[in-house]
């Protein structure tokens, strides 16, 4: 550990060993000091939210992921699909509310492509004019794009030309071929969701990156995973921010599986945050670690907790998530937030700060 102390106080970059090493401490305390001072680097002592809801267009999926609790087959109990109609709606639901984004994220169809869900940013832009549309994971693009004989460059400008904004970082899950074999085998491969990032972040199209931990991967596979990330933002930095995922066992094929601590959780946010030198973000996205667990991350390297969401979302929810009806005021998130020794700032989509007149308030009477 002394080696890597040294390092992290003369701002070098870690090896890929570095990271094994502090994996393997269960000197957590050590862990958020060192994280504390990245995350200061980065951050100061903020600590950012958005306003935003989600939409699940369908969950109807192609793919049988062995983590998944959200997806159905075609016509089968509890699958939805919704109409433009519906999302006319949905959208019309937020003309009056100060949302900044829409995070968009559903199962592979098996019919749509690049049109359709040029069609659906279409509908949703006309309810919303200027809110930021992050949009389709790379595995929904992988199989629009064939589906529509597109290249990843073709299909994305058609998509950004339609009124996409960035993209999320789901479907990454973790890179490892052989894990990913086991959890997810016939979706995009590694290579596909990194050249899709790629090919993104080249059109000026930033995006998120993710890994789903805590189910069969071992310490070795997070490292790799973050690595082939770190590799890609050397080239591109077109990562926002780095979203760890915690596997959540209720309702799918790995439910054997016992899910991983509070402590491992805590852990592995502090050594995304001292590997990951190049990412200048690392979210806890609380519908997913929880609301007790978002606010302890803040003192491990984590310096982003998501935003609102407006119980939008089914994804953990349906995978035994705390909250069952995600939704949390932005008076909230800032008493979350400064509870825990940090200034809550509101963000938008590319990590902005926005100053509305609520923040200020409740800014005001938190501080
Ligand atoms: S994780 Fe995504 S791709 Fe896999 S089954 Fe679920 S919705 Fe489909």
């Amino acid at each position: 550990m002394k080696s890597i102390i040294e390092k992290i106080h003369a701002a070098e970059r870690l090896s890929a060993e570095d990271a094994l090493t502090l994996y393997k401490s269960d000197d957590l305390p050590a862990l958020s000091e060192l994280a504390t001072l990245v995350r200061k680097k980065f951050n100061g002592t903020h600590a950012f939210f958005n306003r935003n809801f989600h939409l699940e267009p369908t969950n109807i999926c192609i793919f049988e992921c062995d983590f998944c609790s959200f997806s159905r087959k075609l016509g089968e109990e509890g699958s939805w699909g919704y109409s433009f109609d519906e999302i006319k709606k949905i959208a019309a639901n937020y003309k009056d509310k100060p949302v900044t984004e829409v995070h968009i994220v559903g199962g592979v169809h098996p019919k749509r492509g690049v049109d359709y869900y040029c069609e659906l940013i279409k509908v949703i832009k006309e309810e919303l004019p200027e809110i930021h549309i992050k949009a389709f994971t790379a595995v929904e693009l992988e199989v629009m794009f064939a589906r529509s004989k597109m290249s990843h460059s073709e299909g994305l400008k058609a998509l950004k030309f339609a009124g996409l904004d960035s993209l999320p970082g789901g479907g990454a899950e973790i890179f490892d071929s052989e894990i990913r074999s086991k959890i997810c085998k016939t979706k995009a491969t590694a290579e596909t969701w990194l050249c899709i990032h790629e090919a993104a972040h080249k059109l000026g199209v930033s995006s998120n990156c993710t890994m789903l931990y805590g189910h069969l991967e071992k310490y070795e596979h997070r490292v790799d995973h973050m690595s082939r990330l770190r590799e890609l933002q050397d080239r591109t930095n077109g990562f926002n921010t780095f979203i760890p995922l915690k596997y959540r066992h209720e309702n799918n094929s790995l439910s054997y599986l016992p899910e991983i601590s509070e402590e491992e959780d805590l852990k592995n946010y502090a050594v995304a945050r001292l590997f990951l030198d190049n990412i200048p973000h690392l979210k806890a996205y609380w519908p997913m670690i929880g609301r007790s667990t978002a606010q302890k991350s803040l003192a491990f390297g984590v310096d982003d907790m998501d935003g609102t969401i407006d119980d939008s979302t089914k994804i953990y929810s349906m995978a035994g998530a705390e909250d069952q009806n995600p939704s949390m005021s932005t008076n909230e998130l800032c008493k979350l937030i400064s509870n825990a020794g940090y200034v809550p700032i509101e963000r938008d989509s590319l990590y902005r700060p926005i100053i509305s007149q609520s923040t200020t308030t409740t800014l005001s009477s938190n501080l």
